[in-house]
């Protein structure tokens, strides 16, 4: 086994949300995407960030004095209370201002792990795969970004008879894929919009590139499991539920479409990595909207599964 290492922001066990079965969920750090509503901000970043719980922070000013950088300082914020600001181009992440802080008011996401420690984790849940059917589900994050860290725990995963799916955008260049498609047993596929307009205003990039690799996944025979999801006032509306359920009617391979309807459970997380939380709605789904919105991937006949519903 290489000595290669990745970074991982979360291992995530007994999930039964992310794949079939009881799953191991490895969460990769770095993202494509700037999607507004991510669930876990913290994989957005492809380094290691420090984050700020405010409330705990009593503002004495000890991370200001001990940061070799120069990072850390006072600024009135949106509503005009003081707090304290980190200079995330300048950090570098030392973690000098974690342990001096009296607080406890400040801590560091994403660490650097290696493959050896990856399989150990993924390995202590093989008694609940087989009892399940389920396995590991890596995601993030993009985890084709590391795809060499991602393509040695594939392999090792292979080896051992432990079933993988990849939660993936597919936003990457199809050599990279191509590379490692025979080694992912299920492609669970995020798509929020069919239009490239809005795609790219919400999430930052065009979904051409994610259109295209999805047609030529199905193409080549992968079971996909699309993931979608729902988020009020953004992607919720019957013209782009249509298109991606016409989308998801025309994939042969599809497994399944993945429901996922918006939680209120990310904005804090935008705010302790000192992110503006962009999106407008922040409510969860009426009862209504919910079977609204499942009655149109009904019409087109998909077999659709509802996760972690809050309504
Ligand atoms: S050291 Fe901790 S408690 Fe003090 S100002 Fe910095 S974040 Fe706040
Ligand atoms: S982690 Fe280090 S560089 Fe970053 S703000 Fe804290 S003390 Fe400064």
């Amino acid at each position: 086994m290489s000595e290669k290492t990745g970074l991982i922001f979360d291992i995530r066990k007994d999930s039964y949300q992310d794949g079939p079965g009881n799953r191991t969920v490895v969460l990769f750090k770095g993202c494509s995407l700037y999607c507004w509503w991510c669930e876990d901000p913290e994989t957005q970043s492809p380094v290691i960030e420090v984050h700020v719980t405010k409330t705990r922070c009593i503002q004495c000013g000890t991370c200001i004095r001990i940061c070799p950088m120069d990072a850390v300082d006072f600024e009135q914020d949106l509503e005009n209370k003081t707090a304290i600001v980190i200079d995330r181009d300048v950090c570098i992440a030392c973690g000098a201002c974690l342990e001096a802080c009296p607080g406890n008011a400040r801590a560091l996401t994403g660490t650097q792990m290696t493959v050896a420690e990856v399989m150990r984790q993924i390995e202590a849940g093989r008694v609940n795969y087989m009892q399940s059917g389920g396995g590991v589900t890596f995601g993030g994050g993009e985890p084709l970004i590391q795809n060499q860290f991602l393509e040695e725990l594939l392999h090792l995963c292979r080896q051992s008879g432990i079933s993988t799916a990849v939660s993936t955008s597919v936003y990457a260049p199809w050599e990279i894929i191509d590379r490692l498609r025979s080694e992912i047993d299920l492609f669970l596929c995020e798509i929020k919009f069919i239009d490239d307009v809005r795609h790219t205003h919400f999430t930052g990039l065009s979904n051409e590139l994610i259109l295209e690799n999805l047609k030529h996944l199905d193409h080549l025979g992968h079971p996909i499991i699309l993931r979608v999801p729902l988020i009020p006032g953004t992607n919720d509306d019957e013209i782009n539920l249509r298109a991606i359920a016409r989308f998801a009617s025309e994939l042969h391979c599809l497994q399944g479409v993945d429901l996922l309807f918006y939680r209120q459970i990310a904005e804090d997380r935008f705010v302790r990595l000192g992110k503006p939380y962009l999106v407008k709605e922040n409510h969860p789904f009426s009862e209504e909207q919910v079977h609204n919105t499942i009655r149109i991937f009904e019409e087109f006949g998909l077999p659709i599964h509802v996760a972690d519903l809050q309504v």
